[in-house]
């Protein structure tokens, strides 16, 4: 986030056909929720239009790329390295220490999340293997607490740019107005 050391997210693998709105989910998901930007795997081309049309319409910055190089991605990656897994450390026994990492001492995030299986060098090149809760459940829902617990609900305040039109909130029914109007 803005004035913030960069939190990126990288989509680990993608299973074309099964993993479609996944991959498009992680995405959003990342954009929506404070993320600076987002790697998603080559072969998931469609994912990254659509994460890249909604930020045109809605604002950002965000950026969205794609990898042919995922593991060269954490490899090379100038900061601390946050791998979500069910069989990672408890969130709320280390979201301290990251915090501590990203807050005081300005170092950039890489989340990362998988899709299939993930292969134990991804295990042992994080720095901090992190399960929300030890259930199975999702790479989107993994991702969402853990933004939100990085960011301490600042996520939810934040100001978009270059934005084409913008969402009034409303109780009830919906309002969608060109983002330069007040
Ligand atoms: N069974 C696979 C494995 O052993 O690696 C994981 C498949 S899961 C559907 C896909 C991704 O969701 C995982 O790679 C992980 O990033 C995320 N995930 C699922 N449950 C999680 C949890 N409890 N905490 C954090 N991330 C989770």
């Amino acid at each position: 986030m803005h004035d913030e050391p960069e939190v990126a997210v990288l989509r680990l693998g993608h299973r074309p056909g099964r993993d479609e709105r996944m991959t498009t989910h992680v995405g959003l998901t990342a954009r929506a929720l404070g993320a600076d930007r987002v790697w998603i795997p080559d072969n998931a081309g469609q994912s990254l239009e659509t994460v890249r049309d909604i930020t045109d319409r809605f604002g950002g910055p965000f950026t969205a790329e794609l990898t042919d190089s995922p593991k060269g991605i954490i490899r090379d990656w100038e900061g601390r390295v946050v791998h979500l897994t069910m069989y990672g450390e408890r969130v709320q026994d280390v979201e301290a220490e990251v915090k501590r990492a990203h807050g005081d001492d300005d170092e950039p995030i890489l989340i990362v999340v998988g899709a299939e299986k993930v292969s134990f060098d991804v295990y042992e090149e994080a720095d901090w293997n992190v399960g929300v809760t030890n259930q199975p459940h999702s790479e989107v829902a993994g991702l969402a607490v853990f933004l939100d617990r990085l960011f301490e609900g600042r996520e939810l305040e934040r100001e978009w740019d270059d934005a084409d039109q913008r969402v009034i909130p409303m109780e009830t029914g919906k309002r969608v107005e060109p983002a330069d109007e007040e």
